[in-house]
């Protein structure tokens, strides 16, 4: 079986500090056939991150480490779009203008609430369990807005709001008043053809995000795109919880998991 990791960070993304050679080498390593290099490009504060120059930057390297393990191991040119709907015209503009394998949408703050902060700096152990609730209930509209109005490929690391609220502040928060709008956030997904990222690098706290029930929700929908990333920002955590989320997939009926290249969707039999 072929091994695909569709979402890795390298030193150009402003949280990483590992050099995409040494991120190329612990892949080719681990045994995966091929990687999508998805640094961070953040439509809520582009400018003071220079999204344009860590874009230019990242595929400058793709291109560069594609050539190297031509023939050994496919390395892609993927990013991961944050906050698109903090500003959809300037991240339509840098898609429609570069040439990337896959893109992957993703939420790590939330628009209309009294903290617009990245939930990583949010102390989520100061909120009542009412204001918990009504954060994390935005946190799903921006997610279905984002599912909804922008251009990707896939949707990344669903429910991630509970890598902070029940891994890092250990809160006893479930998501069952939520499942209403995760079920209208996948219908979406699949009435537009796009695909639903398991994000492992959680799973030994957290778990997979989204979890198990959700990917099942999303099978019987008729979801069947599925991609597998590690969201790796060290070489050591390369393949981190690959394995378990190929198993996971195959408990729940699924026979194939697929990843993007030049934006289209490529299957890989499990
Ligand atoms: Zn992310
Ligand atoms: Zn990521």
């Amino acid at each position: 079986m072929q091994l695909f990791n569709s979402h890795v960070h390298t030193s150009t993304s402003p949280d990483c500090t590992a050099p995409i050679e040494d991120i190329c080498l612990a892949a080719f390593g681990a045994g995966f056939s091929g990687i999508a290099i998805t640094d961070h490009c953040s439509g809520s504060h582009y400018i003071s991150y220079n999204s344009y120059d860590i874009l230019k930057n990242s595929l400058r390297d793709v291109r560069r480490l594609a050539k190297e393990y031509q023939g050994k191991m496919e390395v892609l040119a993927g990013v991961e779009f944050e906050e698109i709907i903090w500003s959809p015209e300037y991240i339509n503009r840098l898609i429609a203008t570069s040439r990337f394998d896959v893109v992957l949408a993703s939420v790590h703050k939330v628009q209309n609430v009294p903290d617009t902060r990245y939930f990583s700096r949010i102390d989520f152990s100061t909120y009542t369990n009412d204001e918990l609730s009504y954060y994390i209930n935005c946190y799903f509209k921006d997610v279905l807005k984002t599912v909804k109005t922008c251009d990707f490929d896939v949707l990344s690391h669903l429910t991630i709001i509970l890598r902070y609220v029940c891994g890092k502040y250990k809160i006893d928060f479930n998501l069952s008043e939520f499942m209403p709008i995760i079920d209208e956030i996948l219908a979406v997904l699949i009435e537009r053809d796009k695909a639903l990222e398991i994000n492992t690098s959680e799973f030994s706290t957290v778990g997979l995000m989204p979890d198990e029930k959700i990917l099942s929700m999303y099978r019987t929908l008729g979801g069947r795109k599925i991609t597998i990333g590690t969201d790796a920002h060290f070489p050591q955590d390369i393949s981190k919880g690959f394995d378990f989320a190929i198993d996971v997939l195959r408990k729940i009926g699924f026979d194939s998991y697929y990843y993007y290249k030049n934006r289209l969707p490529q299957k890989i039999i499990i």
